[in-house]
C-alpha cells in the first residue's frame, strides 16, 4: 500500500470497522461506496448549524441553507462542465432521475407508435421506465444488441433509428462487467438524424471524468450515493433547450409559478422538476464529496482504478474454472465472475464470512444475464480505497471459496 492509498483509506471510518474480527475488504462499490469524512462531517455541521427548509423563508437560516443548496448545485453544474446551473436537477438518484425524463419527455416529445432505443446491458432504473412509457403511449421499446464479450454492437445502432425514434437512452459503463460504451459515437450517430440522446452515468460517475459538453449528451443521469456522497442525492442533468419545453414530473410546492382553481402556471428550469423539500442536506454533501474526489485529482481516480481492475483481472484469471462476464477492451469499476459450478449466493456467502463484501445475484439486470444464459454472478467492484491488497484478499477467498464448494 502506497502512502497515497493510505491516506485516502484513512479518510473513510467504515474501513477500519472489523466484521467477524477481520478488517472489512470492501468490494461492493456498485451497489454503494462509503462515505469520506468530510462527507459525514458536512452532514453533521448542517443539522448543527444551518438547518432550516429551503427557498421560502426570510430568515438566516433558511438564507444559508438555500445558499449551499444553490453552491452545491453549481458544484455539480462545473464538475459536469454544464452550461449552466439550471440544467441541473436534483434527485434522489439515478432511478429517480430517469423516471423523471421517461415521464417529462413521454408527455411531451412522444406519441403513439414512437420509439425508443435501450441496450441490451442497462440496468433496469434504464428499461423499466421506457417501458412503462411505452405501455402508456403505444409505443415500440428496440434493444442494441451485444457481443459474447459485452460490447454493444455498434454497427447495428444507426440501422436501428427511424423517423420514429424519439431517444436512445444508454449507459456509460455496465454496472455488471465495466465494459465503457463509447457513448460518444452513439450521441454522433443519433444527434445525426436529430435522436437525443440519455447516459445513464451511475457507473461512470464515480470512476471517469465527464464532460457533458464535450460528450454532448443531452441528459445525464446519475446518483451520489454511488461516489462518496450520501443516499437520496443525485441529479438529472439536461440541455435546456429540451427541459424548458417538458412538461413538470411532480406537482406541488415550489415548481410553480402561479396556483389558482382556474389554472397553475410552472416556474422555471430547475425548479419547475424540483417539486416540495428536496433531500438538501444530501445534495449539500453530494457537492462535499465532489469537491472531495477533485482534491484527489479525477485523473489519479481513473489511473488507479484502472490499474486495480487490470491487476484484478490478471490474478483472477490464473484461477482454476474462473469465468469472467464480459471482456470488454475498455472496462472500468467492476469485475462479474463465476467459478466451475459454485452457484453465485454460495460463493458470496463464503467470502461474506472472510470479511469480504460483494455483491451476488442478477445485479438489476435480468436481459443481460438471459443474454450470456446465467441466472446471476459475483460481482467485485472497486473504488478508489481499493488496494492490492483487497485484490489479494478476494483471491485467497475465491481460492478458499473453490476448495470449500467446488
Ligand atoms: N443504472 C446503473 C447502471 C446502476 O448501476 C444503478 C444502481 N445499481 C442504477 C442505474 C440505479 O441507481 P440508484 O439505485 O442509485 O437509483
Amino acid at each position: 500500500m502506497t502512502p497515497k492509498e493510505a491516506n485516502i483509506r484513512s479518510e473513510f471510518p467504515l474501513l477500519r470497522e472489523k466484521i467477524y474480527g477481520k478488517y472489512i475488504t470492501y468490494l461492493d462499490n456498485g451497489a454503494t461506496t462509503q462515505k469520506p469524512r468530510c462527507v459525514l462531517q458536512c452532514i453533521e455541521e448542517i443539522y448543527e448549524h444551518y438547518n432550516s427548509n429551503i427557498h421560502r423563508g426570510v430568515h438566516y437560516l433558511s438564507n444559508k441553507c438555500t445558499d449551499l443548496f444553490e453552491q452545491a448545485r453549481h458544484t455539480i453544474a462545473e464538475h459536469l462542465n454544464a452550461r449552466e446551473d439550471a440544467e441541473v436537477i436534483f434527485t434522489r438518484g439515478t432511478t429517480e432521475a430517469i423516471n423523471l425524463l421517461a415521464y417529462s419527455f413521454g408527455e411531451t416529445f412522444c406519441k403513439e407508435g414512437d420509439e425508443i432505443i435501450v441496450s441490451e446491458m442497462e440496468h433496469h432504473a434504464n428499461i423499466v421506465p421506457w417501458q412503462m412509457l411505452c405501455e402508456r403511449k403505444r409505443m415500440t421499446l428496440r434493444v442494441i444488441p451485444i457481443t459474447d464479450n459485452g460490447e454493444l454492437v455498434m454497427e447495428s445502432v444507426e440501422p436501428m433509428i427511424s423517423e420514429r425514434t424519439r431517444l436512445i437512452a444508454v449507459t456509460h459503463v455496465s454496472n455488471v462487467m465495466g465494459t465503457i460504451n463509447d457513448v460518444e459515437r452513439i450521441i454522433k450517430i443519433a444527434h445525426s438524424h436529430n435522436v437525443p440522446v440519455l447516459v445513464d452515468g451511475a457507473q461512470s460517475m464515480p470512476h471517469v471524468r465527464i464532460d457533458v459538453q464535450a460528450m454532448d449528451c443531452d441528459f445525464l443521469a446519475f446518483s451520489g450515493h454511488k461516489m462518496y456522497a450520501p443516499n437520496g442525492s443525485g441529479a438529472l442533468y439536461g440541455k435546456r433547450e429540451y427541459l424548458d419545453k417538458m412538461v413538470p414530473y411532480h406537482g406541488g410546492g415550489e415548481m410553480i409559478d402561479h396556483v389558482s382553481f382556474k389554472g397553475t402556471t410552472y416556474n422555471v428550469i430547475p425548479f419547475k422538476f424540483e417539486a416540495g423539500t428536496p433531500d438538501y442536506v444530501s445534495a449539500i454533501a453530494l457537492a462535499e464529496a465532489i469537491r472531495f474526489m477533485e482534491s484527489l485529482d479525477m485523473d489519479y481516480i481513473m489511473a488507479h482504478e484502472q490499474a486495480l481492475v487490470q491487476y484484478a483481472l490478471h490474478r483472477m484469471r490464473s484461477l482454476e474454472g474462473m469465468r469472467i462476464i464480459g471482456d470488454a477492451k475498455y472496462r472500468s469499476g467492476a469485475i462479474s465472475f463465476l467459478v466451475g459450478k459454485i452457484h453465485h449466493y454460495d460463493m458470496g456467502m463464503i467470502l461474506d464470512k472472510m470479511g469480504i463484501a460483494v455483491r451476488t445475484g442478477h445485479h438489476c439486470a435480468q436481459p443481460l444475464m438471459e443474454r450470456m444464459g446465467i441466472t446471476g454472478t459475483v460481482r467485485a467492484s472497486f473504488g478508489v480505497y481499493n488496494t492490492e491488497e483487497d485484490v489479494e484478499a478476494l483471491i485467497k477467498g475465491i481460492m478458499k471459496a473453490t476448495a470449500m464448494l467446488g
